[in-house]
């Protein structure tokens, strides 16, 4: 038996085992360091209240006859599906409620909604991209074509009518570069995937964090999407759930290909591979959207945008060109004094001790960017920004 030879194809992933075997490297030589870690994509602020307290009653909804739950639906549980959908409306997308699939994450859902193409396709993934996509894809032996995004587009790229793909991924607010697509630009990738017949997965993680009013949340916003687009979303960010694990998948009844309908098969797929997300887990995500918890994420969420915007304001006093930030957790800089990503990651490693990600990990277009996270400590994140500040600013301010 030959297994899936597409394995062979994956190169090795060793942007964050790099990252951890230099740290080790730096800690044995400097063992009472304290490291600023801005690198981490994984949030820090636990759970809130309403989701802890759901989370508790549904453990003991387990342990009575009357109230116990087994299998549940595969597709997800019929309330939530109606408590997200319901979440769309208040921003103005209509979606039938078995258009909405409850998932145990986006990487799982961006992993197995391939099945939906088959083998061989064509896939786009505009670069710097989370490594994910890529590697997904290459297992399931698909053709990558790496659209490379740039400064010159605000890491922003627009589609190439001269470039035809059956999938294309749009994430935004993007991981890693923080930047997020407007109307417009979504509507020439909307109009765009339906005129090559294409399908686009929109990664919708990192959705909860944007704060400018005309920026979409949904790919759904755009008109035409229900005929090209399938959204994926993520309890992750939003809500501290990484740990925790749920999410959903969106995908309109219209999205047709080949006459064959996605919804239906995504139906038909997931009452085949899977047995549904828990009943404990599915209360706690309800809880996320009562008016309760929307505050009490919220009330998180801002603790990261502060860490955003102590960072902004370091970059801003130095002078260094940065996206994001504004309407996601991630800031995207540009190294100094034209730095590699790795040699800027050595640099505020050994002077300063901040940590962060080098951008030429998420692809060769973000060779000579830096990604800071923001879902580190306020305190750290204070004194990453006040040591970038003097490391940096030397001859500057
Ligand atoms: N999509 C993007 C763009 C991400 O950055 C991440 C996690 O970092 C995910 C998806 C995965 O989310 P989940 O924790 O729901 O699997």
């Amino acid at each position: 038996m030959i297994p899936n030879t597409n394995y062979q194809n994956l190169k090795d992933s060793y942007l964050f085992y790099n990252i951890s075997q230099k740290i080790k490297a730096y800690l044995e030589t400097h063992p009472d360091s304290h490291l600023y870690r801005m690198g981490i994509g994984d949030v820090s602020l636990p759970l809130c209240d309403a989701v802890i307290k759901a989370l508790h009653a549904a453990v003991d909804d387990q342990a009575s006859g009357a109230t116990f739950h087994g299998y549940m639906p595969e597709c997800g549980d019929p309330k939530l599906r109606k408590t997200i959908a319901d979440y769309y409306h208040r921003r103005g997308v209509e979606l039938l409620e078995d258009e909405v699939f409850v998932s145990s994450g986006a990487s799982d859902e961006l992993g197995d909604i391939l099945d939906l193409f088959g083998r061989g396709k064509t896939v786009l993934i505009m670069e710097p991209a989370y490594p994910a996509y890529v590697d997904a894809n290459i297992m399931t032996g698909n053709e990558v074509i790496h659209v490379p995004a740039g400064k010159e587009n605000g890491f922003l790229p627009a589609p190439d009518s001269d470039i035809t793909a059956d999938v294309i991924y749009i994430c935004s607010p993007n991981n890693p570069t923080g930047a997020v697509f407007d109307k417009e630009k979504l509507q020439q990738w909307v109009q765009y995937a339906n005129s090559i017949n294409a399908v686009i997965l929109f990664d919708a993680a990192y959705e909860a964090f944007i704060e400018e009013a005309e920026i979409p949340h949904s790919i759904f916003e755009i008109e035409g999407a229900r005929t090209c687009a399938i959204e994926i979303c993520s309890l992750s960010k939003t809500a501290g759930f990484t740990g925790t694990r749920c999410g959903y998948t969106v995908i309109p009844k219209e999205l047709v290909r080949g006459e064959m309908n996605l919804n239906q098969m995504w139906v038909r797929n997931r009452t085949t591979k899977t047995n549904g997300v828990s009943y404990i887990i599915q209360k706690g995500a309800a809880a996320i959207f009562t008016e309760e918890g929307q505050k009490q994420i919220h009330d998180n969420i801002k603790i990261y945008k502060e860490n955003a915007a102590c960072l902004m304001e370091a970059l801003d006093k130095l002078g260094i060109w940065y996206c994001g930030g504004k309407n996601a957790p991630y800031i995207w800089m540009k190294c100094p004094d034209g730095m590699s990503s790795w040699e800027f990651f050595d640099y505020l490693l050994e002077k300063i001790q901040v940590v962060g990600t080098p951008g030429e990990g998420f692809g060769a277009c973000g060779e000579g960017y830096f990604r800071f996270s923001t879902f580190g400590s306020p305190a750290d994140t204070k004194e990453a920004a006040k040591r970038l500040i003097s490391l940096l600013g030397k001859n500057k301010i």
